[in-house]
Parts: structure tokens; sequence; C-alpha cells
């Protein structure tokens, strides 16, 4: 974490780009990238330079919200989301290894905003204590892999000991940007949480790397089933060729394709955006071409808050 690159200027000692465009970029949204990250970059505008360097397109103006999916709405208290009655988001960790350049929290990821106190991640996990039809918790963020293991297992020890909670997942994408993060320790001290779930982030078949192979099979090794949350990017994943790579590699990697994500509308992020029909299109190659197992549900969220719906044919 602390070799990453944080400052655009940076990013001039390694490629042939001009930072100077993008020091606004990364003052209104933060930047960071790894080391992991910055070596699976083989040049400027490429899959993983996409996701990760900021770009002057964020700052265009668009009618785009900010809070996409209407999440304020649906906070009963600071550090939790609750949509649908059985699940709900806690909200553990405001920051992430790297700053995806999509993120549907892109104007709070990394900021105090999301950084909540230890009082108001207390009031969350007494409202989840209190509300007996929750029965799924999402543990997010931000990345909650970023707290240190004793954190993280003793918010997991406190939610196990709520007898309505029945399974717990974390939303991470450590497994794919900081791989080393992922410690035979921690996951010694993870085993003992089951039934844990975990969703990671890959969006592209070039971050299949060994480190990240290695970081999944030490997480299932230890009963933690992985899914994985793909996001539908133009530039990055958008054609039948890389999604079915990508998720043909998750599979040997013991990652179960989960979501793929239609792009929340979000301000910032119009450039990423790819139209549902080519969606559809990459949906419809998959379908008998790859293992039913490697193929995700291909799902948007839409703004008003009222939860995820399946992307269909002639669909809203
Ligand atoms: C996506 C989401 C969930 C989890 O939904 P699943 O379809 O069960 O994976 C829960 N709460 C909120 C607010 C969400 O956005
Ligand atoms: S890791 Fe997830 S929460 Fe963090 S910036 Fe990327 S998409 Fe957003």
């Amino acid at each position: 974490m602390a070799d990453s690159l944080t400052l655009p200027h940076l990013l001039a000692e390694h490629f042939d780009v001009d930072p100077s465009p993008l020091v606004a970029v990364s003052a209104r949204y933060p930047m960071r990238i790894t080391p992991h990250t910055l070596k699976l970059i083989k040049s400027s505008g490429d899959p993983i330079w996409r996701q990760a360097v900021p770009d002057p397109a964020e700052l265009v103006a668009d009618d785009l919200p900010e809070d996409s999916l209407n999440e304020a709405h649906f906070s009963p208290t600071a550090a939790v989301v609750h949509r649908y009655p059985d699940r709900a988001l806690l909200l553990v960790s405001g920051a992430c290894p790297g700053y995806c350049r999509f993120c549907t929290r892109k104007s709070r990821v990394g900021t105090s905003t999301l950084c909540f106190s230890a009082a108001e991640l207390d009031a969350g996990i007494d409202y989840i204590a209190a509300t007996p039809s929750i029965r799924d918790v999402i543990l997010t963020g931000g990345d909650p892999l970023l707290l240190e293991d004793q954190q993280l297992c003793e918010i997991l020890d406190r939610l196990c000991r709520i007898s309505h909670i029945e399974i717990v997942r974390i939303g991470s994408r450590v497994p794919v940007t900081l791989p080393a993060r992922i410690t035979a320790e921690l996951c010694q001290q993870l085993r003992r949480f089951a039934p844990l779930y975990l969703n990671t982030h890959f969006n592209h078949p070039r971050e299949l790397t060994p480190a990240s192979a290695q970081s999944c099979g030490r997480l299932v090794d230890a009963g933690i089933v992985l899914g994985n949350q793909t996001v539908l990017l133009r530039g990055v994943n958008d054609n039948a060729a890389t999604m079915a790579e990508l998720c043909r590699g998750l599979l040997r990697l013991r990652v179960r394709p989960y979501y793929l994500h239609q792009l929340d509308q979000v301000k910032g992020t119009g450039h990423f955006r790819v139209p549902k029909a080519q969606g559809l299109a990459i949906m419809a190659a998959l379908r008998g071409q790859i293992s039913g197992l490697a193929i995700p549900h291909y799902v948007q969220d839409p703004p008003d808050g009222s939860g995820k719906v399946l992307v269909m044919e002639g669909g809203v």
C-alpha cells in the first residue's frame, strides 16, 4: 500500500504520458494504484490502465447523480444500507487498495464521508442485531480487507453472535489489486466464521495473475465460498471473447462468476458506459459457448434504489 502511486506526476516515471491534466481529476476523485496493478499495465489506455488511471473524462459535466442508488434513503444509520428485508450492507472501511475510476461510490471512497467512527460502526451492528429480518450481512465500504486482521475478526465475531444472522459476505477487490494482503494468517483466522462468502471483483482476464490465483486458492482452502462481480466497462471487457476468457479463467481459480453489472448511473463514469443491447449480445454469445457455471447474471441497479433486476431483452 505504501508503495502505491497516489499522485499523477509519478505516472510519468513509468509511462509516456503528460500527467498535468490528471492533477485536477485526482484532486476530485482519489487515485491509488498498487505496484501489483501498475505491473499489469502494458500501455496507456489498455484495460488495466482504464480502470486505474484518472481520466479527464471524469470531470466532464454530466447530469448523473453522485449517489446513484439513492443509498442515503435506505440508510437507517450511517454505516448501514438496508434495501432488501433480509440483507444489509455494513460499510466497515472507507478506503480501497486501488481507486477504480468507474466506482459507484467514487465521490465517497477514500474520503472522510465513508470513514465511520467506532461509535457509528457500533450503531450499525446494533441496528442489525435489533432487526431480526436480516439474515445476510454484506461487509463492504470501501474494502473490508483493508482492516487489520484483528479489527475484521472482531466485527465478524460480533455478527456471528447475532442469532438471526445466517451468513456473512465480504465484498473485496483485494484479491485483484493487492493479493499479498491475503496472507495464510488471515485465512487461518477467517476459517472459523463459516459460512463466509466473499465476492471479489475481476474485470479482465489479465487480472487473473498467479498472485491473484494464489490468494483466491488460499481463501477457498480456508472454506470461504468465492464469487465474482464484474462491471461491464467500455474499453475493458465489452466484447464476448474477453468476457468468456474472464469467466472461464475465474472457474479455474475456483471463483464462480456471480453478477455482470450494468454500470450504475454515476457522475464521472459516463465514458465507461456500454449500451444494454451490447451487454445482452455478450450474454447471448456466452450462452452455450462456455460452461453454465461460468455465466453470471447480467443485472442493473435502477437509480431509484428499488433493487437489482435482471437486464433482459425488451426490458427497461
Ligand atoms: C446488491 C445489494 C445487496 C445484495 O444483493 P444480492 O442480490 O443478494 O447479492 C444487498 N443490499 C444492497 C443495498 C445491495 O445493493
Ligand atoms: S474496490 Fe470497489 S469500492 Fe473500491 S474503488 Fe474499486 S469499485 Fe469502488
